[in-house]
């Protein structure tokens, strides 16, 4: 099952537990627009090399499209697809006032120096500017494009129109037109949801273990925030080691440790990668990678919750025996929403050409995440569907009206 296949199978099952007919859903089957470029890009070699890139507005009734832009060699034509979809369904979620969007260039962005990499980012831009702009597809960082990429792209746009557009595209570093607080965003936004979860389940921090799977910006922020919240992390793993403790792990020496060592191997107890998935907590938070969670190992889940920070961690397969065994799962378009939460006052902030403190952007990011995880979950308790279905169902309710009152 390729990953588009796999959104119009979640949105269907929303379908049937919302009672809308094909007729009301049809405008979601498809892309609005979809663009495919091949663009030259002279390596430092001085040898010209074709990119593909893509770009894919999946639909726009709520607002212009906003979605990242991902470098990687697996990118292809259904993953855009796909993602542009959930981004779609993910800003109806959160009530903003965008659309959905993606993008991507076939690209192993190790292979290249900086320079190359500067030119490729200019490339993206100018073969793609026409289908671009503040009010049109706004896009942001995603696997492999970072701030630095951004400030290129926002310049290579501003060079081509010859004027400033600093709302053309969000994650930018803070000269340049960036928001506070929008680097440790994405967890800070799961915290408030998880938060809420943990409040209505009766977890008390103290009493409560955490075992985060992945440690890059979603997994170490999630680990900081929480421990600072009372929280025990007794587990933690990157893509060299998982380490174990089970009287909870000093998060900032650990931090330390990564930072020092580049990886978290040796800091305390090794346990065996898998082995995290299946341990004896509370709650679980992937934050790595797609598809972890899988009909191979989802028997050995003994979490209670799961907070879905990475993309897309549980296979369709795995979501069903999670379903049945009760597991409360909060999923990716709810619990990692709080990076295009801030993404969005970005773009407000450089619309309004006036910038908020961190307190500011922190304040609109617990209001809006918590505001959401309450409208997700008295879908559920309304329709005794998953989080993950309910946030679906929330989703259409915004889109299909919107259609509705359009006329289109
Ligand atoms: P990142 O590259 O900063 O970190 C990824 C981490 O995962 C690294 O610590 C890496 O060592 C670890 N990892 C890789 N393979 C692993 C394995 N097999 N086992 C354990 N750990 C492994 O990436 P990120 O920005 O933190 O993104 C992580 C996930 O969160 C992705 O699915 C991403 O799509 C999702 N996400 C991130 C953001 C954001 O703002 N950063 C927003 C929404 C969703």
């Amino acid at each position: 099952m390729n990953a588009f296949t796999h959104a119009q199978n979640q949105l269907k099952k929303a379908q049937e537990a919302a009672q809308y007919t094909d007729n009301d859903i049809q405008f979601l089957a498809h892309p609005k627009r979809a663009v495919h470029v091949s663009f030259p890009v002279t390596l430092d070699s001085g040898e010209i090399k074709y990119f593909q890139g893509f770009r894919m507005l999946y639909n726009d009734l709520l607002g212009p499209g906003k979605g990242g832009i991902r470098f990687h060699h697996h990118v292809d034509e259904h993953e855009v697809k796909a993602l542009s979809f959930w981004m779609t369904i993910k800003n109806a979620v959160l009530n903003l006032p965008l659309g959905g969007g993606k993008g991507g260039v076939i690209i192993n962005p190790k292979e290249y120096s900086q320079n190359e990499l500067e030119r490729v980012a200019r490339g993206y831009i100018r073969a793609l500017h026409q289908s671009l702009g503040p009010q049109i597809d706004v896009p942001a960082p995603d696997v492999y494009t970072n701030p630095q990429v951004m400030a290129w792209m926002l310049d290579e746009y501003e060079v081509i129109t010859g004027q400033h557009a600093p709302g053309l595209i969000t994650g930018k570093p803070l000269e340049v037109g960036g928001s506070q607080a929008r680097s440790y965003a994405t967890a800070q936004g799961g915290a408030y949801v998880f938060r809420e979860a943990a409040k209505l389940h009766s977890y008390t921090p103290s009493s409560t273990t955490v075992a985060i799977q992945g440690f890059g910006n979603a997994g170490m922020h999630m680990a900081k925030i929480l421990s600072e919240w009372g929280y025990k992390i007794v587990a933690l793993s990157d893509s060299r080691s998982a380490i174990y403790n089970e009287n909870g792990l000093n998060i900032t020496k650990a931090i330390l440790h990564k930072q020092e060592k580049g990886s978290l191997e040796g800091f305390d107890k090794e346990i065996a990668h898998d082995d995290l998935l299946g341990l004896a907590v509370d709650v679980l938070v992937p934050a790595a990678l797609e598809g972890v969670i899988h009909k191979d190992n989802v028997d050995t889940i003994q979490a209670k919750m799961i907070v879905e920070l990475a993309n897309g961690p549980i296979t369709p397969e795995a979501d069903a025996v999670l379903e049945q065994k009760t597991t409360v799962v909060l999923p990716d378009v709810l619990a990692n929403a709080g990076g295009v939460t801030v993404s969005y006052f970005e773009w407000v902030q450089n619309n309004q050409g006036y910038y908020w403190t961190e307190d500011e952007v922190l304040t609109a990011l617990e209001k809006k995440m918590v505001t959401a995880f309450h409208e997700v979950h008295e879908k559920v308790s309304e329709s005794n569907q998953s989080y993950r279905t309910a946030s679906f169902m929330l989703a259409l309710d915004r889109l299909v009206k919107a259609r509705e009152l359009r006329s289109r």
